[in-house]
């Protein structure tokens, strides 16, 4: 079977990492959250005093952006990638409303995106890779074998996320997630760089009323359509 690349894009907070991560570990491919890596960029932007009431000093950030060093490290219990910023796991505090609240800000300056884009690809040259994100099927890897674009409403999506945060014991509310969802979406799509759009040969998937497994076998079959051709 050869190995190929998957996109796997889509709106925030609609599973898409969950579906990436079960068909990587699966197949055997490399996962990467690439909205991780915006995650810890903010992370430091916020440790470093870059960002302060919503107010980006962009050129320090751009000065400061080779320092940031991250790296995905395998957790030996569960198997599973977790985000390392200048060698510290930060796996749970990328994951914050705090950090949720800037990270479009962030992940919306074109030097940033510029930087991470180039490491992605660094990420992808091998091949048997799995990426999930909002412009993986677009301009990371604009000739991915398989492209999924995934899409949910933005309530179903804020429920969902109520439920992990509440799981990992953050208190959040539905209407504060909710109105992050949605404002995440707008800035995403409207960004000059690189906006979230599906990529015109993704596949259009919309998850809102299936299961987990039903969407983990879809998946499935069509990766073994992929790779078998
Ligand atoms: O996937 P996740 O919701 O963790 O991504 C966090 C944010 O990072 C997104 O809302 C988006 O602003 C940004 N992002 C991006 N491009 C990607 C992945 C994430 O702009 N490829």
């Amino acid at each position: 079977m050869k190995k190929i690349v998957i996109a796997i894009d889509g709106f925030s907070s609609c599973g898409k990492s969950t579906m990436a991560k079960d068909l990587a570990k699966k197949i055997g491919y490399k996962y990467i959250d690439s909205g991780a890596m915006y995650r810890a960029v903010t992370l430091f932007s916020i440790k470093s005093n870059i960002i302060k009431d919503k107010v980006i000093d962009e050129a320090r950030l751009e000065q400061m952006l080779p320092y940031v060093k991250i790296d995905f490290i395998n957790n030996q219990e569960t198997g599973l990638p977790e985000t390392y910023l200048n060698g510290k796991n930060v796996e749970k505090e990328i994951r914050t409303m705090k950090v949720s609240n800037l990270v479009s800000l962030i992940s919306a300056l074109p030097f940033v995106r510029h930087a991470l884009v180039k490491l992605q690809q660094q990420m992808g040259e091998e091949k048997g890779i799995v990426m999930d994100g909002r412009d993986i099927g677009t301009t990371v890897f604009p000739n991915a074998e398989l492209k999924i674009f995934v899409t949910a409403s933005a309530e179903v999506r804020a429920q969902r996320r109520v439920d992990e945060l509440l799981s990992k014991g953050d208190e959040v509310s539905f209407d504060e997630v909710l109105e992050n969802v949605k404002s995440r979406d707008y800035i995403d799509q409207n960004r000059s760089e690189s906006p979230l759009r599906k990529a015109d040969d993704a596949l259009l998937l919309d998850n809102s009323n299936l299961t987990i497994p039903q969407q983990d076998e879809w998946l499935m079959n069509i990766f073994k359509e992929k790779a078998n051709c």
